[in-house]
C-alpha cells in the first residue's frame, strides 16, 4: 500500500496540464496508488496531479462507480446545474460550482479494455471535477475573486489547524 502526499491549494503543481499515457508498469503503480490514497483520504475521486504526477489517470471512489480512467475524455455534457462540492487539495471547503448531471465518457482500464460509458448525478460530478484537474483547472476557477480570496483563507486556516494539531 502507497500512501501519496496529497497537493493542496495553491500548490503551482496543481496548475499544470497532464499528458496522455500509454499503459504500462507504471501506469499500473500510479493507479495502486490514487487507489490507496484516496481510501485513507476517505473521498471521492482522486486525480495523478493531485500527488505531483502528470499524467491522464484518475480514480473514483462512489457507490455508483469505483475504478480507475486512464485517459478520460468527456464526450457529452448535458443539464447542467449548480451542486456543492469539495476537493482533496481544499481541506475544509465547500462551493456551489456548475456541473452536468449527465455526460458520457471515454477511458481506457488498466486492463487495456477502452469504454464509452454515460454517469449520472455524482459520478457524473465527480469524472468532470477530475478531469478538470488533469488540465489544470480547479474547482475555485470559476468562483469570483473575492470568493477565491475566501477560499485560500479557509484552506490556509486548516492546513495551520494540522500544523499546530501535530506540533502539540
Ligand atoms: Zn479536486
Amino acid at each position: 500500500m502507497a500512501f501519496r502526499r496529497i497537493l493542496k491549494y495553491p500548490d503551482g503543481e496543481l496548475k499544470k496540464s497532464s499528458c496522455s499515457v500509454d499503459l504500462g508498469d507504471d501506469v499500473t503503480d500510479l493507479v495502486r496508488d490514487l487507489h490507496d490514497t484516496l481510501n485513507v483520504s476517505g473521498g471521492v475521486g482522486l486525480s495523478a496531479p493531485q500527488i505531483g504526477v502528470h499524467k491522464r489517470v484518475i480514480f473514483i471512489s462512489c457507490e455508483q462507480f469505483a475504478g480507475e480512467m486512464i485517459n478520460p475524455i468527456i464526450k457529452e455534457m448535458n443539464d447542467v446545474k449548480r451542486l456543492p462540492e469539495g476537493c482533496l487539495s481544499f481541506p475544509g471547503v465547500s462551493e456551489d460550482i456548475e456541473r452536468c448531471d449527465n455526460i458520457v465518457v471515454e477511458y481506457t482500464k488498466l486492463s487495456g479494455e477502452k469504454i464509452t460509458e454515460k454517469f449520472t448525478g455524482l459520478p457524473a460530478q465527480v469524472v468532470q471535477h477530475e478531469v478538470d484537474h488533469l488540465d489544470g483547472i480547479l474547482m475555485i476557477d470559476s468562483l469570483s475573486r473575492l470568493k477565491r480570496s475566501k477560499v485560500l483563507k479557509r484552506v490556509q486556516k486548516v492546513k495551520k489547524g494540522v500544523y499546530d494539531m501535530l506540533n502539540n
